[in-house]
């Protein structure tokens, strides 16, 4: 690559983080059973990609002390897995302090175990994903309308 070209990148580069207004944009996710796993991977590739940004990151933020998301497979059968190994870890009513209050401490303790944000590279323009990777929002103590955050950052 020419010199001349190098420098219309950085040009390129340098205006479009000057004027590059970050945004904030909310997925509502109604969810229908208790626990459930909810793929949101094609409504964050929508947002992601109706932005102006080659190079970047995607934070995909959960607003719910009970709710968690990962990156992972979305099949069946793993669903069910990831369901029973945390009835295991972590069983409902084992005489939690929570329960005495709220009844969900199971819901609390398994969100704090999954986490409640992924960060996924953006490669030009596009969520940057493994073959199998998907964006997994889990219900912990649904059914019920949540919330959850999707930041686009250049760099
Ligand atoms: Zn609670």
């Amino acid at each position: 690559m020419k010199f001349k070209d190098n420098q219309n990148i950085l040009e390129n580069y340098g205006k479009r983080y000057l004027f590059f207004i970050p945004k904030v944009f909310m997925i509502e996710i109604k969810t229908s059973k208790r626990i459930e796993i909810v793929d949101i991977t094609e409504r964050v590739r929508e947002i992601v990609e109706s932005q102006d940004v080659v190079d970047g990151i995607a934070l995909v933020y959960t607003k719910h002390t009970t709710t968690a998301v990962v990156v992972n497979e979305n099949e069946s059968g793993l669903k069910e897995d990831i369901l029973k190994v945390l009835e295991k870890l972590i069983p409902s009513r084992a005489g939690y302090m929570h329960d005495r209050i709220d009844n969900n401490a199971d819901s609390h303790l398994r969100a704090i175990l999954m986490g409640n944000s992924v960060v996924i590279p953006i490669t030009n323009g596009k969520l940057d994903l493994g073959t199998w990777q998907r964006i997994l929002f889990v219900e912990l103590d649904g059914p019920r309308v949540r919330r959850v955050v999707v930041k686009v950052i250049p760099c």
